[in-house]
């Protein structure tokens, strides 16, 4: 893979990984003024369309993408051609279904000589951490980018059942801003870091009064818990994500608040997979990803109601291609039939990712999970400390006793790992309290674990207390 050396000038940054250095320009919003002119309203009905005509679309999109990443991504063309494959060969879906699956390991290795398209560089750069808490590094291509920007616009939409438009607020509160404040002007967005005391975030609820919010549900809980007239203040939709709740959970939560809360299921490597409409189903956005299920050990697709792990394709990302990728949480397709929303989408169960812990501070303050992941998240976004390929656990032993377990990739130096540790340390005291022990091990592999599952973020505590 040497040869393709990915060679720009943004290439040191793109090692050390995503930043929060781009700000945006009048000439992003022209552009995404054009593509919301140019491809809004035909988003919104493509929805409606019948689910063969739908089927059909992707598969010319998915040809397309599959010739693309083997002409411009040398993973791709390595992975293919070693498996025989010619992009020719592609034309119905059983040839599609025969392409090798891509692993999350095959990614963090190729990064970025062997991942990144050659037509495309890594100007829009992230990450994720998925539920397994292990870093991979992607880039997102600019027409991808704006695509999300129509399609968080579009959420908003489906999922408050059509009560909310153009001129209504979403206030992100989450780990860094989105590349862009609005769609030049229409759909703003206003972001507020996880690591804000609920005090803060209630208070810019308040006066800034969102339409929308987006968080993860730990944080939900505990703000709404704090501040019980949460909901008084103008809110119309409640959008969580990135964990685990059922909607028994959101149910007791949103009647609690007086909001409707609506689950999103998505990931940075697949974008928004799926989004719980008003009647309490799960759409794929087919237009954004195609999802199979399929037995994890053997890999066969398996059928409506059968549990298996979510494989999914990106349709929109031409920068850092995701086809057949392994996104390793588990779910179901639903059989086809129709919902009330009216959306031909197909639909699945509720997708089991990641379930962790919130911690309790020694003033008896919680620390949702939420906030220790975007922590993590934190450690390369405003700490430079190079993850890619990192896998982490952040454990708490006990009230004022934290420990954190890496496994760092063979390139990890010694300066590096020093400067990850004290960096670490640090970055959690400030959270969880200055009187907080915070030991930092590097490890051969993540030692607490259920099986071959690991929680990025766990309690002992809770344990203790569960067992009591
Ligand atoms: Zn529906």
């Amino acid at each position: 893979m040497h040869e393709h050396r990915y060679d720009r000038p943004d290439r040191a940054e793109a090692l050390i990984g995503p930043n929060l250095v781009r700000q945006e320009t009048p000439l992003d919003h022209r552009k995404l003024r054009r593509a919301y002119d140019a491809r809004f309203r035909a988003m919104t009905e493509f929805r409606f369309l019948p689910l063969p005509q739908i089927r059909d679309w992707q598969l010319r999109r998915i040809r397309e993408i599959v010739s693309h990443a083997h002409a411009t991504v040398p993973l791709y063309r390595e992975k293919y051609s070693a498996a025989g494959f010619e992009p020719g060969d592609l034309q119905s879906w059983d040839d599609f279904y025969r392409l090798p699956l891509l692993t999350k390991d095959e990614l963090i290795a190729a990064w970025p000589d062997g991942s990144i398209s050659s037509e495309h560089d890594a100007e829009f750069m992230t990450m994720s951490s998925g539920s397994s808490g292990r870093f991979v590094y992607l880039a997102v291509d600019e027409d991808a980018v704006h695509f999300e920007n129509l399609q968080m616009a579009r959420q908003n939409h489906v999922q408050s059942g059509g009560r909310l438009g153009p001129e209504d607020l979403t206030l992100f509160i989450i780990t860094c801003p989105w590349w862009f404040t609005s769609t030049d002007g229409l759909y703003p967005q206003d972001f507020l870091t996880t690591r804000v005391p609920f005090a803060a975030a209630y208070e810019a609820i308040r006066t800034r009064r969102p339409a929308v919010i987006s968080a993860y549900p730990s944080y939900l809980s505990q703000l709404a818990a704090a501040y019980p007239d949460l909901g008084r203040h103008g809110l119309r939709l409640i959008i969580v994500h990135s964990e685990g709740s059922s909607s028994a959970e959101r149910r007791a939560l949103a009647e609690c608040i007086g909001v409707d809360i609506r689950d999103e299921y998505s990931s940075e490597e697949l974008i928004r997979m799926a989004l719980e409409c008003p009647h309490g189903r799960y759409h794929v956005e087919a237009d954004a990803c195609h999802l199979e299920i399929l037995e994890p050990r053997t890999g066969r697709r398996l059928a409506a109601g059968e549990m298996g792990e979510v494989v999914g394709t990106n349709l929109v990302n031409r920068a850092t291609p995701f086809i057949r990728y392994r996104q390793g949480d588990l779910s179901s397709l639903l059989p086809a039939c129709a919902c009330p929303c009216g959306s031909s989408f197909p639909g699945m169960t509720a997708p089991r990712g990641r379930i962790d812990d919130s911690f309790v501070r020694a003033d008896g303050t919680v620390v949702p999970a939420g906030v220790l992941i975007d922590d993590a998240y934190n450690w390369v976004l405003e700490s430079r400390i190079p993850v890619n390929g990192m896998q982490y656990q952040i454990v708490q032993r006990d009230i004022d006793q934290v420990e954190v377990f890496l496994v760092v990739r063979g390139d990890f130096t010694d300066g590096m790992r020093a400067a990850a540790r004290q960096t670490i340390e640090r970055r959690l005291r400030d959270i969880l309290g200055q009187e907080t022990t915070v030991d930092t091990r590097l490890v051969d592999a993540i030692p607490h674990r259920n099986g071959a599952k690991t929680k990025a973020v766990l309690s002992l505590l809770s344990r203790a207390r569960e067992v009591a």
